[in-house]
């Protein structure tokens, strides 16, 4: 019998749900504005009204961190108190989606936990830990996890060699990736490591923390809330700064340093993969904005990259020409699929 899979993928705000018939997507939805438990819990039941009369199975759910969780896993008592301990390392994300699995909970359906951390788990140990003291890193489990880790895993499926892949989206992470096996990614202990993203810093020295600290800010805040884009130019939607680009210098500013910081990353992954076969772009930033894409592919013309300016414009599937010794694809994301085909590899 076909198994009926309804997908949860809750953020700070909202929740996206797909229902799976097996792996095939049959209809999705998406709510949003959302506040607290009142407003999660009227939406959860929003949902299941909808679908009252689908014989659902199972109910499977995106946890962003999942620490030393390696495998999708069944929901019990157990697994919601590791998802809790977690919270510290994910406080946008694991307490809203440990609320909605709670929520569930009165449906009386099987529920499964994928998360995001997974495809990143069995990083080389060069890319996986920190220069901190050793015995630190292990008391405290404190490494690189990576985080979408369904994106990546998704669009780099069936691509052989070394590959990149630019989720650019409100969060932004890049992963080198070697015939579908993850070698590292820009992401780490928290989601706050790596690229210029909306409202996060990215990578800054730590000296600059301890600074600012000093001077009592509240740095975590600062640098999760009110850094990255928004920080640079006092605006986070990237079509926001886009339209304003000609005529505010600070749009411009944050801008070119979006994209200097996605060529420096992408430049590092070229050395740590030892070459590059196939570039992916993803997520909203990466799959709409053919002049990111095409300033980014101009810096790596020094490989043998060469864009078909054509195809980029239209956003199509494969945008390098035909002698191009690089691929460059954009693919469309589908996290909810990812968690309903690694949730139907467990059950068989
Ligand atoms: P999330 O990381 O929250 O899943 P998305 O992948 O939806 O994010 O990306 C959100 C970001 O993408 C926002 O900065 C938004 O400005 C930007 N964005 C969304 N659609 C477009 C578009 N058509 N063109 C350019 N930027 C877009």
């Amino acid at each position: 019998m076909q198994k009926k899979i309804l997908v949860f993928n809750v953020g700070s705000s909202s929740i996206k749900y797909s229902l799976f018939y097996e792996a095939k997507k049959i209809t999705s939805g998406f709510i949003e504005r959302l506040n607290d438990k009142k407003d999660y819990s009227e939406a959860i039941n929003k949902i299941f009204k909808k679908f009252e009369n689908e014989k659902i199975n199972v109910l499977a759910h995106r946890v962003v961190h999942g620490r030393e969780l390696k495998k999708t896993s069944l929901i019990n008592p157990e697994i919601k108190k590791k998802i809790k301990q977690f919270s510290e390392f994910a406080p946008l994300h694991n307490p809203k989606q440990l609320m909605v699995i709670e929520l569930c909970e009165r449906f009386k359906k099987p529920q499964y936990a994928v998360f995001d951390t997974m495809f990143f788990s069995d990083l080389p140990e060069v890319a996986k830990i920190y220069a901190i003291p050793k015995n630190i890193t292990e008391k405290h489990s404190i490494r690189k996890y990576g985080f979408h880790g369904l994106s990546h895993k998704y669009v780099s499926k069936g691509l052989n060699g070394k590959t990149i892949v630019c989720h650019l989206g409100s969060g932004v992470s890049i992963s080198a990736i070697n015939n579908e096996k993850a070698i590292d990614t820009s992401m780490g202990l928290t989601p706050l490591e790596g690229v210029i993203m909306g409202t996060r810093s990215g990578s800054i020295d730590p000296g600059i923390i301890f600074f600012l600290e000093k001077r009592k800010y509240n740095a975590e805040d600062l640098l999760t809330n009110k850094s990255g884009l928004k920080g640079i130019c006092g605006y986070n939607d990237f079509r926001d700064i886009r339209s304003r680009i000609n005529k505010n210098k600070n749009c411009k500013l944050a801008y070119e340093m979006f994209t200097y910081s996605i060529v420096k990353t992408i430049g590092s992954y070229v050395s740590a993969l030892n070459g590059l076969n196939n570039l992916v772009f993803t997520a909203a930033i990466g799959e709409n904005v053919p002049k990111l894409r095409k300033e980014i592919c101009n810096s790596l013309k020094y490989l043998g990259l060469k864009l078909d300016e054509d195809k980029n414009e239209k956003n199509e599937e494969v945008i390098s020409s035909k002698d191009s010794k690089i691929k460059v694809h954009v693919r469309k994301t589908d996290e909810e699929k990812m968690i309903a085909e690694e949730v139907l590899k467990i059950l068989k």
